[in-house]
C-alpha cells in the first residue's frame, strides 16, 4: 500500500466558479506537459483522461491524484467526486516527478477498478456513485421506471 495514499476525500464541484486557479509558472512549468503525456487534459479545473477515469488536480499545495466517481448533490445534481487520493510534491525535477505521477495514476486506476461493481440488468461495471441500488446502475434504473417513486 502506498503511504501516502490517505483517506481523504475531496470534492471538486462541477460550479466552475469553483475551478482550481491555474498556476502560471511560466515556460519553467514542466508539469502540464507531464499530464498531456499521460493522456490528461484539463476541464473544470482536473486534468482528466478522455474516460473521465482518473483525475489530477493541481494546486499550491502540490498534485492530488486519484479516481473519479460521481457524487450527488441532489438526485439531478451529479459532481466529480475524486477518491483515494495521493498527495504529490511538485518537485521541479521533471524526471523524478513524472515517473511519481504514472505510478499514482496506475495506483489510482487499479483502485477504481476494485470499486468497480456489475449491474445485473445491462451487465457493465460502473463507479459506485453511478449504482442505483447494490446491482442496479442509474441508467437502467431510470429506464426501468425505478427511480420515478
Ligand atoms: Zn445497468
Amino acid at each position: 500500500m502506498n503511504a501516502v495514499v490517505g483517506i481523504l476525500r475531496a470534492v471538486w464541484w462541477s460550479d466552475p466558479d469553483a475551478e482550481i486557479p491555474v498556476l502560471t509558472r511560466g515556460p519553467t512549468d514542466g508539469v502540464g506537459p507531464i499530464l498531456e503525456g499521460y493522456g490528461l487534459s484539463p476541464t473544470s479545473g482536473l486534468w482528466t483522461d478522455a474516460g473521465h477515469t482518473v483525475g489530477v488536480a493541481r494546486s499550491p499545495a502540490g498534485l492530488f491524484v486519484g479516481w473519479l466517481d460521481v457524487g450527488w448533490l441532489a438526485s439531478d445534481e451529479p459532481f466529480t467526486e475524486m477518491r483515494d487520493i495521493t498527495h504529490l510534491v511538485e518537485r521541479t525535477a521533471p524526471a523524478p516527478l513524472a515517473h511519481e505521477i504514472g505510478i499514482a495514476l496506475a495506483e489510482a486506476a487499479r483502485s477504481r477498478a476494485e470499486h468497480l461493481r456489475a449491474c445485473e440488468r445491462c451487465d457493465e461495471r460502473f463507479v459506485p456513485g453511478q449504482m442505483f441500488g447494490a446491482a442496479c446502475c442509474h441508467s437502467c434504473a431510470v429506464r426501468d421506471g425505478d427511480t420515478g417513486r
